[in-house]
């Protein structure tokens, strides 16, 4: 038997921003008291947490002390140091585990890790200095598209090649660090799978969602996927084998591209709540962050049923620009729900919230999500 973490324990997070809030939310709502570390203050997670510990990621003694505090560590986003992840585990388990984490917190680790297992991505090569970027060319084809390894998350630090003459160009555009080429795929589709694997191997996933970007960053995410049945099914089945393969403890989700033939390619994977799953906040039984909750503290998993076709819009800061958004407007659709982050600052691009519209269809569920957020701007 798998021995709980019961509510009423401690749960910390590593990270403060969006969806450490969420999870802290879903965490208290079931009678934990969350901890959250971050290097800033009044953060989104730290916010909405019982104790909000602002201490350096190199700070040890910090993150040594936050962890005895609490019965279990997750993370909320890639881009936790390793090593402060070693000092916590050192202390309190960390779920799910730091090996899960760095693997997917470098785009070329991460990519050679699907490979290696079988798993289908686009064709790719890495390269660490202009020599190896021209070689890897060569190998995967153009166009390609150039990312770097390191901290390349919403698209941050893409450039795409069309010819030999850009090679040079981008490589200097990226300051000359590690990159991974991959061959520029053509689109029908992409879809997102968020699944679980609790402490005692249980899996549980939510049906495919669709999602678009907007300038690389996700713009709307719709559930139920419109897609064929055995790509669900095969999508499915590659985020159980990524769970099984990494003895993953906790939420996952595997990013696909589906191709103009239908194939069905890992674009990367995210050990944390995503974006794309949002919606499960007010569309489904069971929301990510309460299956996180589940997970991390060997609670059986949650159901992950779908309750009505849902979208998710992203509300980045870009709609600040000419001053607050007519909140009321877009409250005024009875089937839409906002979801601030409680960030202060509305940057372009910045995630500041989003806006979760039910429907009969998923047609209908978009068109409500968008018109709410049009609304904002009356
Ligand atoms: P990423 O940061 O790798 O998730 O990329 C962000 C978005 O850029 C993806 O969701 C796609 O819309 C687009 N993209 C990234 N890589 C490729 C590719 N190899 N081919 C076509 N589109 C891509």
């Amino acid at each position: 038997m798998t021995r709980i973490i019961a509510p009423g324990s401690a749960l910390g997070v590593l990270g403060g921003g969006q969806l450490g809030r969420m999870f802290a939310i879903a965490a208290r709502r079931m009678g934990y008291y969350v901890h959250t570390f971050s290097p800033d203050d009044d953060t989104p997670a730290g916010q909405v947490a019982d104790v909000e510990v602002t201490a350096s990621y190199d700070d040890v003694d910090a993150l040594r002390a936050f962890a005895r505090n609490v019965q279990v560590v997750t993370f909320e986003f890639e881009n936790v140091p390793i090593e402060a992840v070693d000092a916590v585990e050192a202390c309190t388990p960390v779920r799910p585990a730091g090996v899960a984490l760095h693997t997917a917190q470098q785009r070329a680790r991460e990519k050679t890790f699907l490979a290696d297992h079988g798993f289908p991505t686009a064709a790719f090569a890495r390269a660490l200095t202009l020599d190896e970027l021209w070689a890897g060319v060569q190998r995967v084809g153009t166009p390609a598209v150039v990312k770097t390894a390191a901290f390349g998350y919403d698209g941050k630090g893409q450039h795409i090649i069309n010819a030999p003459a850009d090679i040079e160009p981008v490589w200097n555009a990226i300051g000359h660090q590690e990159a991974v080429i991959e061959r520029f795929v053509n689109l029908h589709s992409e879809l997102s799978v968020i699944a679980a694997r609790g402490l005692n191997g249980e899996m549980a996933e939510y049906a495919p969602f669709e999602n678009r970007h907007r300038n690389h960053i996700l713009d709307m995410t719709t559930a139920p996927a419109v897609v064929p049945e055995p790509t669900a099914r095969r999508a499915i089945e590659i985020a159980r084998a990524i769970l099984e393969q990494l003895q993953y403890v906790g939420i996952l989700c595997v990013e696909f591209f589906v191709t103009t033939n239908q194939e069905l390619l890992v674009n990367e994977i995210a050990p944390r709540p995503h974006n794309s799953g949002h919606l499960t906040f007010d569309a489904s039984i069971t929301s990510q962050f309460e299956q996180q909750v589940r997970a991390i503290t060997g609670l059986p998993l949650g159901s992950t049923e779908l309750l009505r076709p849902a979208a998710m819009v992203n509300l980045l800061g870009d709609l600040w620009a000419d001053g607050e958004p007519n909140w009321a407007a877009a409250c005024g659709f009875p089937d839409v729900k906002l979801h601030l982050y409680g960030k202060t600052e509305p940057r372009p691009g910045r995630k500041m919230g989003h806006l979760t519209a039910l429907g009969r269809t998923p047609a209908e569920a978009q068109e409500r999500a968008i018109a709410a957020r049009d609304a904002l701007l009356i």
